[in-house]
C-alpha cells in the first residue's frame, strides 16, 4: 500500500523472555478501589465501572525519564495493574474473560489532576487530563501462561523511596473478568488492547526529581523518573 506520508509506528511493550506486545488501545477504568473512590468523593457501593481511553503512543517503557507535562500544576500518580489482551470480541461473558487475557504488568495513569477537575466541573471530557503524552507508563507484561492470573497481591507506589499508594488486587470493585465483561458490552476488545485496571488511595502530586517505583506481586517492578 502506498500510504501519503510515512506510516505511524506500532507502539510495543516488552513481554518478559524477550518478544514485544504491540499496543491496540488503551482502555482506563475509573475508580476502582473504594478507599480511591471515597478520597474522590464518591460513594464505592459498586456504581457500574466506566471507562475513558488514553492513545496507543502514551505508552511509556520502564527505566524511562519523562517531562513535567505542560499545562498542569497538579500531575498525579496513580499505580495500577495492567491486564493485555491475546484475543477480543464483544459482549463477552464474565467466566469467558480470563481467556482473552495475554499477561498482567504495572502501570502508572499518570494524570493532569487540575485538568481533569475542571473538567469534571464543567461536563467536559476528561482527554486533555487523562490521555495526553506519555501519561501511560508500563513495565514488561508477565505472561499469564507463565504467572497464571492476578487476582490477589500487594500494589504500591513510592516515590523516593517512600510508600505513597498502597493496597491489594484483592480489593479491585470490579474485577479483572468483570471488568473485561462490562467494557467489551462498549466496544468489540481486540488483540493488543491494553486495559489499566484502577488504582488504589493515596494518589498524590510528584514533582521534577522524583523517582517513581511501581509494584504489584508477581510481576516486574516500573520504575520512572520525572525530569
Ligand atoms: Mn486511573
Amino acid at each position: 500500500m502506498a500510504y501519503a506520508i510515512a506510516a505511524p509506528a506500532i507502539t510495543t511493550v516488552p513481554v518478559i523472555g524477550g518478544e514485544n506486545f504491540p499496543v491496540h488501545r488503551i482502555y482506563c477504568v475509573g475508580r476502582n478501589y473504594a478507599e480511591h473512590a471515597r478520597e474522590m468523593g464518591h460513594d464505592p457501593n459498586r456504581e457500574p465501572p466506566f471507562f475513558f481511553m488514553k492513545p496507543a503512543d502514551a505508552i511509556v517503557p520502564t527505566g524511562s525519564t519523562i517531562p513535567y507535562p505542560p499545562k498542569t500544576s497538579d500531575y498525579q500518580h496513580e499505580i495500577e495493574m495492567v491486564v493485555a489482551l491475546a484475543k477480543g470480541g464483544r459482549d463477552i461473558p464474565v467466566e469467558k474473560a480470563l481467556d482473552l487475557v495475554f499477561g498482567y504488568a504495572v502501570g502508572l495513569d499518570m494524570t493532569r489532576r487540575d485538568v481533569q477537575g475542571e473538567a469534571k466541573k464543567l461536563g467536559r471530557p476528561w482527554d486533555m487530563g487523562k490521555g495526553f503524552d506519555q501519561s501511560a507508563p508500563c513495565a514488561p507484561i508477565s505472561p499469564a501462561s507463565k504467572v497464571g492470573h492476578i487476582a490477589k497481591g500487594a500494589i504500591w507506589l513510592k516515590v523516593n523511596g517512600e510508600a505513597r499508594q498502597k493496597g491489594d488486587i484483592s480489593q479491585l470493585i470490579w474485577s479483572v473478568a468483570e471488568t473485561i465483561a462490562y467494557l467489551s458490552g462498549y466496544v468489540t476488545l481486540a488483540p493488543g488492547d491494553l486495559i489499566y485496571s484502577g488504582t488504589p488511595a493515596g494518589v498524590g502530586a510528584v514533582k521534577r526529581g522524583d523517582k517513581l517505583e511501581g509494584h504489584v506481586d508477581g510481576l516486574t517492578d516500573l520504575a520512572i523518573t520525572i525530569a
